[in-house]
């Protein structure tokens, strides 16, 4: 399986493509029993075993395979697992696994021009824009994350806030932006403050209403008033569809009222949230109004289990939109006809030039469920959700610490100081390989925490991991 050293390619093409469907084969061999393959703790070796030194002499294709196969594959993180219900983690779908060989192949840049890739990325957007009802003239973007989604859309909201110099002239010596969103908004909405240049201090954090978790309409419209009296501009609320830490949800249908009426931009973040907008009744509720935002961050890669890395930006007003990133200088001109025709580019809609294929894996996932089955996995998330609140309710030993609205289930050890034994259990729970949960703090207590974004996990295998954490804290509680 020798390569040419000349163009890198294989000399023996027989003998590369056998390697490649023995490479694929152990890949869908772990894929087909993955309970078998839970998360692996990383050993001193297993670090060693990727060492790569200074590289000036590679080890060819044969021996790379064997490494990808023996050094590499086996030290998954454990999402793929159906007992993995850490952070918020998707899991990864065969379709997804086939499109990311297809887009490899392809080797696509999505910044731009005309071939197909791009059109695939248009026909995922259009039918985001339409599931949360949004207008057909929305555009968006595929990004990394959510994270970089909402660094696009505030960045669109502060342009349309100072007008159109601001991207010339920075934002100094203009008025004082400030926004706003829950108290535990996620610090994507944080750090995306910070880096548009108005100082994570401009984000008012808005107190939430104990039992539901959501964010007080009142305390808002009181604070944008008194911001306002103060001489300041406030341009932007944030409402969150399923928070990171208890999975609640701020009532978008008020926030999106408020923002009419103040003149305010209205983001939601809806990582992982925003698709319960595909679930049953009541949950589908949970995002009413979502189709009232003036930009919707949201991700596949967590509820919509797509491979990572996936997230996606949808503007309402495309002319805002792309009035707060295009810029096309001489070596980007578009043609009329040929690769540099195409218009509109996606770089002229946020921070990245140069993008792979992230919408093949979408499309795909997309093209071989369709939204009716995906729904069906996240009611399925949901009921698995409340059916370990009730386990939990039922343990002498343990105690629900939040109302489950969704998918997320937060529970402690019941008694004082319990803290520690939380974090022990948890830390406990994924060295035997029995479940990944994480912690998080809830009322200023570490507890612990299950975000079940997790399409093979079954009614089994929730008993299995809370009969896992009474045992462990039995285990623990007995010296
Ligand atoms: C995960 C998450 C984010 C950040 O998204 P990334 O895709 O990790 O960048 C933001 N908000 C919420 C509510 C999240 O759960």
């Amino acid at each position: 399986m020798a390569h040419s050293p000349d163009t890198l390619d294989p000399v023996d093409w027989s003998a590369f493509r056998q390697q490649m469907h023995a490479l694929v084969d152990a890949c869908l061999d772990q894929l087909q029993d993955v309970r078998a393959h839970p998360w692996r703790p990383l050993d001193e070796s297993a670090r060693e075993l990727v060492a790569l030194g200074d590289a000036q002499m590679g080890v060819g294709l044969a021996a790379t395979a064997n490494e990808l196969l023996t050094n590499i594959l086996p030290h998954h993180s454990g999402n793929t697992h159906p007992r993995f219900f850490g952070w918020v983690q998707g899991t990864g779908t065969m379709a997804g696994l086939m499109a990311e060989v297809v887009a490899a192949t392809m080797n696509s840049n999505c910044g731009g021009r005309e071939h197909g890739a791009i059109h695939v990325e248009r026909e995922v957007i259009r039918w985001c824009a339409a599931c949360f009802g949004l207008p057909a003239t929305t555009s968006g973007v595929l990004t990394t994350g959510t994270s970089q989604a909402t660094v696009i859309a505030l960045a669109t909201a502060r342009l349309q806030a100072l007008g159109g110099d601001s991207r010339r002239q920075g934002i100094h010596g203009g008025p004082r932006l400030t926004m706003y969103a829950a108290e535990g908004v996620h610090n994507a909405i944080v750090k995306a403050a910070e880096l548009i240049g108005i100082g994570s201090e401009a984000l008012r954090c808005i107190p939430v209403d104990p039992a539901s978790g959501s964010m007080d309409p009142e305390r808002l419209a009181e604070a944008v008033r008194r911001d306002r009296g103060a001489g300041l501009l406030p341009f932007c609320v944030v409402g969150t569809a399923g928070s990171v830490d208890r999975g609640s949800f701020d009532r978008l249908d008020l926030l999106a009222e408020l923002c009419a009426a103040e003149g305010l931009w209205f983001h939601v973040d809806g990582a992982f949230g925003a698709w319960a907008r595909l679930a049953e009744a009541p949950w589908s509720d949970l995002v009413r109004g979502i189709d009232r935002a003036d930009s919707l961050a949201l991700d596949f890669h967590k509820w919509m289990f797509v491979q990572y890395d996936c997230g996606l930006i949808l503007i309402r007003d495309e002319a805002k939109h792309r009035a707060a990133f295009a810029a096309r200088p001489a070596y980007l001109a578009v043609q009329g006809a040929g690769l540099g025709g195409g218009d509109p580019w996606y770089c002229d809609y946020g921070t990245d030039l140069s993008r792979s294929f992230r919408a093949l894996k979408v499309w795909a996932t997309l093209r071989a469920y369709g939204s009716e089955q995906l729904g069906a996995a996240i009611t399925r998330n949901c009921r698995l959700a409340a059916l370990m609140a009730q386990l939990v309710e039922a343990a002498p030993e343990l105690e629900l610490v939040a109302r489950v609205d969704a998918n997320v289930c937060c529970f402690s050890v019941v008694g004082e100081g319990v803290e520690v034994v939380n974090a022990g259990v948890v830390a406990r729970l994924q060295l035997s390989g029995c479940a990944v949960f994480s912690t998080t703090r809830i009322d200023g207590r570490t507890v612990m925490r299950a975000a079940i974004v997790n399409h093979r996990t079954s009614v089994e295998d929730v008993h299995f991991a809370i009969r896992g954490v009474v045992e462990a804290v039995r285990g623990s509680s007995g010296g």
